[in-house]
Parts: structure tokens; sequence; C-alpha cells
């Protein structure tokens, strides 16, 4: 039935055993919002309930992961109807030019976007912007959003990614906070930025640095606040942390390290920040970039298995075959490292997108990719792959210190983990000796990559 694979079907329950189908033809957009209508006469049961919209495949969130699902199951199949729901009221981009790219006057936000409305027209993807998913019923295959409109799908994907952690201190809900993660998050930063706007941000790690020197870059007057004794110090060994750290500062940028915030308290147009030292810190503006948290509220209400994230085999199935998981929130095997992890990386999100489309459309294939991740902080810009943990032993052969050469990772003598820094298309070397797994000595890394 090529024309209604094409517009899509709703299935709508009248009385018990009874089933009505509507058609949608793409050049009748409304014979649906009237079917509803006609069934609430028939029923007296809400539109919604009468008639939930069926979808072969329905995917949730999807930002990174969900729009790449999309290019998966489109390499199975061409036609299948595909709906995206998305609280964001933007179509899907990626997000790692919101602190390097789109500041640095290197992409424009258009730019950004991984396809645009046409892609998703001729995809025959159904969008559902600014619309959250709010109840997940497995038995019934329902998805309901905070309309209350129902959806029913045959495969669904939870592309929900994580939410920023948010700080539980006196002030920390002030509108003026902003806790960073999103397309609306930078155009608001960005328009309230000009030459002279100081700027206080909270957290050392990937988002707090990259958005210290995109701010910096921009005249804005930077201070850094953060617990943890140097810059991105769950990845850096300490003497990278310190000798980057020691450049912002050369640069103009105060590092308060070591020390948090315990309140934040609005004061004539600004904020003040007072900190577990005692300083005080006023500022125009406070961007928190202290992690995220897995959104699991939905796998977790339908009773799917969670962990630190939605727990996923190799299929990235969850413990519902129906339902899968892709991105920040699958916690999977992860083959490169032998342990079952999530990662926070777009490179991941993109992989782990492809496959899970492929598989919601029957490829049952395992995901296997190693992904890669990458920062840029001014000039020192590098990718990793494995393991990166500032816990792990760290050898570094440096061509110059701490500007160009490569980082091993190394636990019980095998590399975990590499990275490249100021050293570009290495990554599938890197991939290799991981992969080798073998014992090594530090010592005979040296030169192993270059
Ligand atoms: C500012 C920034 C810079 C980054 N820089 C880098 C980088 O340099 N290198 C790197 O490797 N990675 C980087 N990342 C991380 C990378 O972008 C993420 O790993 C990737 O976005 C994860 O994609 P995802 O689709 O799994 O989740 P997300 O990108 O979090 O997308 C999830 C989407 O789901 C929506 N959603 C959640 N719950 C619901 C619901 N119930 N109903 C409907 N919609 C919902 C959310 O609003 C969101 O749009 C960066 C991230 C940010 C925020």
């Amino acid at each position: 039935m090529p024309a209604a694979r094409r517009g899509g079907i709703w299935r709508a329950g009248l009385r018990r055993g009874e089933t009505m189908f509507v058609v949608r033809y793409p050049s009748q957009p409304n014979v649906c919002s009237r079917a509803r209508l006609v069934l609430t006469r028939i029923t007296g049961r809400s539109g919604a309930e009468a008639m939930a919209d069926r979808y072969p495949y329905i995917i949730v969130g999807g930002r990174v992961a969900g729009a790449a699902a999309v290019d998966g199951i489109r390499e199975l199949d061409a036609e299948g109807p595909i709906l995206l729901l998305r609280r964001e009221k933007h179509l899907p981009y990626d997000p790692p030019p919101l602190s390097k790219a789109l500041w640095l006057g290197k992409k424009t936000v258009e730019q950004i976007y991984r396809h645009d409305q046409s892609y998703y027209d001729q995809q025959h993807v159904a969008l559902r912007l600014g619309r959250q998913a709010v109840g997940l019923d497995p038995e019934s295959k329902t998805v309901t959003d905070d309309e209350g409109v129902s959806y029913q799908y045959d495969k669904l994907l939870l592309a929900t990614g994580g939410s920023p952690k948010r700080l539980s201190l006196p002030g920390a809900d002030l509108p003026d906070l902003c806790y960073y993660r999103s397309l609306d998050d930078y155009l608001r930063v960005r328009a309230s930025v000009g030459e002279g706007t100081s700027a206080l941000v909270v957290g050392g790690g990937f988002i707090g640095s990259e958005m210290a020197a995109a701010l910096h870059a921009n005249g804005v007057s930077v201070t850094m606040l953060f617990l943890s004794p140097y810059l991105v110090s769950h990845v850096f060994p300490e003497e990278l942390g310190q000798a980057l750290q020691a450049d912002y500062e050369r640069r103009g940028i105060t590092v308060q390290a070591n020390d948090a915030p315990v309140a934040f308290e609005a004061r004539d147009g600004k904020i003040a920040t007072t900190t577990r030292r005692g300083n005080e810190i006023v500022s125009d503006l406070v961007l928190i970039g202290v992690g995220i948290a897995p959104e699991t509220a939905l796998a977790e209400a339908a009773g799917l298995e969670t962990e630190d994230g939605i727990v996923v085999d190799e299929y990235l199935q969850t413990s519902h075959p129906d339902i899968y998981a892709a991105g920040d929130n699958a916690f999977f095997a992860y083959p490169g490292v032998a342990r079952r992890m999530r990662l926070e990386h777009w490179d991941n999100a993109v992989g782990q997108g492809r496959q899970v489309g492929r598989n919601m459309a029957g490829a049952d294939e395992p995901f296997t990719y190693m992904p890669y991740f990458f920062s840029d902080l001014f000039d020192f810009g590098y990718e990793a792959v494995g393991e990166v943990s500032s816990q792990l032993s760290v050898f570094a052969d440096w061509a110059e210190p701490h500007q160009t050469g490569v980082l091993y990772y190394l636990d019980e003598s095998k590399v975990r983990g590499v990275m490249m820094c100021n050293v570009w298309d290495k990554v599938e070397a890197a991939r290799n000796l991981i992969r080798e797994g073998g014992p090594v000595l530090p010592e005979d890394l040296r030169g192993a990559i270059r």
C-alpha cells in the first residue's frame, strides 16, 4: 500500500474487537485531526485516547543519536514512517559547536543542523518539535507526549541523552543562571555577551573549559571556579592540566581551583556568587557546567532496566525487545575497554544512533565501533579514543611538552586509551593499539604514534 506508507496509517480503537484504520496522505494533513474529532463523538473518549497515531519507528529525544538513527533506519527501510518527538523546538543539531565553532566565527547556527527540514520531509519523518514524551507503556507500545497525544510504535528508540546536573544551593535556580547545554542556551548567552561583559564559569571539565575559552575569545572577562585541583582533572594527567591552566591564566582568565560556589544572589542586575573559601564573585553572567545525568525517567517508569543510564545489550536493545537506547543515555558493554559504561561523546552518539537505526529496521548487528572524542582549548586540540581517565597511569610521549604529543593511558600494562594532542588523523592507529591488548612497557610506546 505505497500511498499509505508514504503518508502513515493510524489505527483507532472503537469498541472492543473493532478497529478503524485511517490513512493520512501527505496532501491531506488534517485527516488525522478530523478523524480524532469523529472518534471522540463516537466513543465518548478524548480523541487522543481513542486513537493513537501508529508508526513502525518512533524516536524520542533525538539530537545527535536520534538523527543518526533516522539515517540508519533509511539504510535498510526506505519508506517506513518515522516519528521524531523532540523536547527542543529546533531540528536536530550538533552540540559541539555550541562551545567552540559558533563562538569563534567558524560556523553559523544554520550550519550546525544535522539535516534541513526538506531531508525529513523526503525521508517521511514526522517531526513533533517542542514536545516532551511523558509516558511510555511497553505493553500497549504507546508513547504519550506532554499534550496528551499518544503514539503507537513497533520499534521505539529512547535517544534522550542527558540533562545538566543542577546545583542544590541557595539561589541555584535563579533564572539568570545558565546550565549550559542547548542551542537555546547558546542563543541566550550570545545575546547577552559583549565587550567588557563579565562571566563566572562554574566547572572545570570539558564544557567549563571550552566555554571559558570561547567567552574569553569574545572579549568577556572570565573567572573559572571549580572544586578539582586543575583543569579537566578527570582526563588530563596533573602536569598537563596544570600547564593548560597556567596558559589560561597567562591569557587573562582568572582561575579559582579547589573552590566551589555555596550561594548565588541576584544583585542590581548582576549575580553575586559566594564561594566555600569565602570569596565573592560578582558577574553579569554565570554559566554552570558540572556534568550531566542521563535521562532515564521514561525508561524507569516503564520498568526498563537502568543503572548509570538505560541498560542495553550489544544490539543496543533495552530489557524490552522493542525498545532501544543510544547515545549519552545508553549504558552499554564497551568492547574497547571491556566494561559497561556510558559515553558522553558526539562520535559515540552518531555511531550508536546509526547502528540502532539499522537494528530497529531488522539488521540485528552488534555495536562494535570504538568511538573517538575531541576538544579544543585555545590552541590545544586533541582527539582521544578508549578509556582516558586520569585514574589510570599515563605515559606521555611529547614532541613539544604539553602541546604536541601522545598520551597513553595504561591499566595493568595494557593500553586502554590514547589521547593525541595536536596530532591528527591517527585515531585508527590508536584503536589498533588498544585492540592489540597485549602487555607493553611504557617506554616501548615512545614513537608508536607520531
Ligand atoms: C556544549 C557542548 C559541547 C560538546 N562538545 C563536544 C565535543 O567537543 N566532543 C565530543 O565528543 N562531544 C561533545 N559534546 C557531547 C555530545 O554533543 C553528546 O555526546 C551528544 O550530543 C549526545 O547525543 P544524544 O543524542 O545521545 O543526546 P543529547 O544531545 O543530549 O540529545 C537528547 C535530546 O533529547 C531531548 N529529550 C530528552 N528527554 C526527552 C523527552 N522525554 N521527550 C522528548 N525529547 C527529550 C533533549 O531535549 C535533547 O534534545 C558536547 C556537548 C555539549 C552540550
